[in-house]
């Protein structure tokens, strides 16, 4: 089972934002700024494109109303999208609220991030989540 997969299962806690039967989102917990959150599907896969197609358009759907909400409670322009997948084998996109280009750089994490400041985070975007 990966770590994601745990997260999910409750076995280990995140700073929740969103979940539905078959996706869920969390803040990542080493951001490269604040609000950055994971969209995973519940579904263990290690390579995003190797999910099925209708499965894949409905995470990216998912992944909008995440987007959606993070844009209206993270002061940013727009909300960056990557997909990595090097360090956790299951699949995931990146959810990363952007002001400016070096806001992506996921060579700069922001190390140990204040435990409350990301629970406040994670309330603010839940309060402005829409159905999923
Ligand atoms: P990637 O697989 O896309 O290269 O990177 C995995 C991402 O997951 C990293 O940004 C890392 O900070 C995040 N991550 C790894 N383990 C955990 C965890 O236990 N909890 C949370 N919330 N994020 C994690």
């Amino acid at each position: 089972m990966t770590i994601f997969s745990k997260i999910i299962n409750g076995e280990i806690p995140c700073y929740k934002i969103a979940e539905n039967e078959e996706f869920f989102a969390f803040l990542d917990i080493n951001p490269v700024n604040w609000g950055h959150t994971l969209v995973v599907p519940k579904r263990e896969t290690d390579y995003i494109f190797d999910i099925a197609d209708d499965e894949l358009a409905r995470m990216m759907i998912f992944a909008k109303r995440v987007a959606k909400a993070l844009r209206e409670t993270i002061p940013c322009r727009k909300i960056g999208v990557t997909v990595l997948g090097l360090e956790v084998p299951h699949a995931h996109i990146h959810l990363v609220p952007l002001k400016n280009e070096g806001d992506m750089n996921f060579s700069k994490k922001i190390s140990d991030p204040d435990p409350e400041k990301m629970k406040q985070i994670a309330e603010a975007v839940r309060a402005n989540m829409e159905e999923v």
